[in-house]
């Protein structure tokens, strides 16, 4: 049996932040430029309160969940992990959305054979890792790099999309600016 390689999905596979701020553009009828790299959407945005509760309406009543577009090239460089390991996706979502982003990755045809959701904050990483065994790990927040050296990944590799991050690298994780790059790095 293939080892396991385990990868977050929002800012590695799933290019999420596009798609929320377009969908808020929408909704709010105005371009909405990032005013800074804060991880919250209201903050990088400079949205009220209101505004940010609308657009997460109106990303639900479109099933934004069910729509996102992978980053270009993803499903190539999945298809050639996929030849040498087992492909499980760990995503921080709220549990009633997983079928959603089943369905999202399902319909962009890519090689990921179980997808585990962290649920809103049910569980952390640390422990949907512990129980996988996973080889290596892939995620664009050090902060779930850092569950993932607790659960005992061996090899850790982080996507660096230019996000504020809440922890430094002390974990050793090797830096890559996109998922392509891990091909010559594992
Ligand atoms: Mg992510």
């Amino acid at each position: 049996m293939l080892p396991i390689l385990a990868l977050d999905v929002d800012g590695v596979i799933l290019n999420f932040h596009d798609h929320w701020i377009q969908l808020a553009q929408e909704r709010l009828g105005r371009v909405l430029p990032c005013q800074n790299r804060s991880y919250h959407f209201g903050k990088r945005l400079g949205l009220t309160r209101e505004e940010y509760n609308q657009c997460w309406d109106y990303f639900r009543e479109k099933d934004g969940w069910s729509t996102v577009p992978e980053y270009p090239g993803v499903g190539e460089t999945l298809d050639l992990l996929a030849r040498r390991f087992r492909l499980i996706a760990v995503t921080g979502i709220p549990a009633e959305v997983l079928d959603h982003r089943k369905n999202n990755l399902a319909h962009l045809d890519l090689p990921i054979l179980e997808v585990h959701a962290t649920g809103h904050r049910d569980q952390t990483k640390e422990v949907i890792l512990s129980r996988l065994s996973a080889v290596a790990f892939v995620d664009d927040r050090l902060h779930h790099l850092h569950e993932a050296a607790l659960a005992g990944v061996p090899s850790l590799f982080w996507v660096d999309r230019g996000d504020e991050q809440e922890r430094e690298n002390t974990i050793g994780a090797t830096r890559i600016l996109s998922l392509e790059e891990i091909l010559d790095r594992i």
